[in-house]
């Protein structure tokens, strides 16, 4: 008896907690403590109360401005785990999964991956192997929002090949003259530094170093801001360099070690784009399944049609399966071992996935879905990003089969 009252009351309450989707979703991760959910909190809110207002506006204008990275800084967005004597809170990658979750709020993935650039993929190699005189000049400022930070990889003919780059950097002195352009690069319209690939040896991978590049040295040029499918509020440049010098001492780490640090970069820009690739999947279905509530059909709301329930729930499923991928990764990262197979796998499976998801969030929107004052037409078009940047989903399945040994 004592049990059915047991059972009734879990099934009660596991009703309620369903009606509330989000408890029921965050339950079970001693990872996140208190301090982690008030942190989460406060991005949200950010997010919601200031950024989300101003999507449509900012996504027109083709930028969003540029005091939104010193709010970000101010809230210790730029530095979540860079050390506290350059400015960031020393924190551990939990806050930073909460800050890539949460960041989805703004409805701009656009924003949403120029702050994820700043703070995740330009600068995190500085702390990693930069010596003072870099963290100084290049990841202080920008953990406190005062310099806008790129990465230089891509090249017109070279993408995906990044063993293939053609920028070159010669020794001249003191100085490296820099010759070449890259393409494709966030933030590139306004950067004030690019954490730079270029070649200082020979063809192929072991020809390659990590430079930091200041943009206000004579010889540069912003050739080009292009136009995207979408990440309308964020710029996107192609950029150029005639025989521009910085100083050797802004080679970060070892001489033609470039493209093995390059890699090493990945890992972090890889997974905090499959974790936030998911939580905007799961925003955006979240917003359809109210959409579908609401909207009417043969005399009944359209989530009352047993497909369209069971399409909901088979996509909630799945994007349950792969943030609990990329949170493998992040507890091997924690733990201090080496993630790239998982954070691999969860850059394709979460990319491929959030993909799918926003095409049927705006098929079950009919079309609503079509029209631009629905915001899952936006998610749609800025989404489609996921599976090409920071490595295609081809590559990454070529990192897994080299990986497996085959
Ligand atoms: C909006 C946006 C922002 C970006 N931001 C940055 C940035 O800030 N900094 C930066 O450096 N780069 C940036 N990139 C570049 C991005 O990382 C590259 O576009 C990506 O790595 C793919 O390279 P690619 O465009 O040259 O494609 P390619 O390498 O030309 O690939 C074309 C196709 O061939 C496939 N392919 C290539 N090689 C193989 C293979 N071995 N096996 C099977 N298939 C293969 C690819 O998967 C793809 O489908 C950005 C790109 C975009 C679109």
């Amino acid at each position: 008896m004592r049990l059915c009252i047991a059972l009734v009351t879990l099934q009660t309450t596991e009703k309620e907690e369903l009606q509330m989707g989000e408890s029921l979703r965050s339950r079970g991760y001693p990872q996140f403590t208190d301090e982690h959910k008030l942190f989460r909190r406060t991005v949200r809110e950010w997010c919601q109360k200031e950024l989300h207002p101003n999507a449509e506006e900012w996504e027109a204008a083709r930028l969003f401005p540029r005091n939104v990275f010193d709010r970000g800084a101010e809230l210790g967005l730029l530095g979540i785990r860079m050390p506290e004597e350059y400015g960031g809170m020393g924190l551990d990658w939990w806050y930073s999964v909460c800050y890539a979750e949460e960041m989805v709020h703004s409805g701009m993935a656009g924003l949403t991956m120029a702050m994820l650039v700043q703070s995740d993929m330009a600068t995190p190699v500085i702390h990693e192997i930069g010596n003072d005189y870099h963290k100084e000049n290049f990841l202080a400022p920008a953990i406190r929002g005062e310099m806008i930070a790129a990465l230089g990889v891509s090249e017109p003919d070279a993408g995906s090949d990044v063993a293939n780059i053609r920028t070159t950097a010669r020794k001249d002195g003191d100085d490296y003259v820099i010759n070449g352009a890259k393409t494709y690069i966030t933030n590139g319209t306004r950067a004030d530094f690019i954490t730079l690939a270029v070649r200082t040896g020979g063809e192929g991978f072991g020809g390659i170093s990590l430079l930091m590049f200041p943009t206000d040295t004579k010889g540069y040029s912003v050739t080009n801001k292009l136009e995207k499918l979408g990440n309308h509020c964020s710029d996107t440049a192609e950029i150029a360099f005639e025989d521009c010098r910085v100083p050797t001492r802004n080679l970060l780490g070892h001489e033609n070690a470039g493209f093995y640090y390059i890699m090493q970069n990945f890992q972090g820009e890889r997974l905090v784009g499959a974790i936030s690739s998911v939580a905007g999947a799961q925003r955006v279905l979240d917003m359809t399944v109210e959409f579908c509530k609401d909207r009417k059909a043969f005399g009944r709301p359209v989530i009352g049609f047993q497909t369209v329930r069971h399409l909901v729930v088979q996509l909630e499923a799945e994007l349950e399966a792969a943030r609990q991928l990329a949170y493998r990764a992040v507890s091997l990262l924690v733990m201090g071992q080496n993630a790239t197979r998982e954070i691999t796998m969860a850059k394709l499976i979460c990319g491929e996935l959030a993909n799918r998801v926003m095409d049927r969030c705006l098929q079950l929107h009919g079309g609503a879905g079509y029209m631009a004052e629905y915001e899952v037409s936006r998610a749609w078009r800025d989404s489609r990003l996921i599976t090409i940047g920071g490595g295609t989903s081809e590559i990454m399945r070529e990192i897994l089969t080299k990986l497996h040994g085959l």
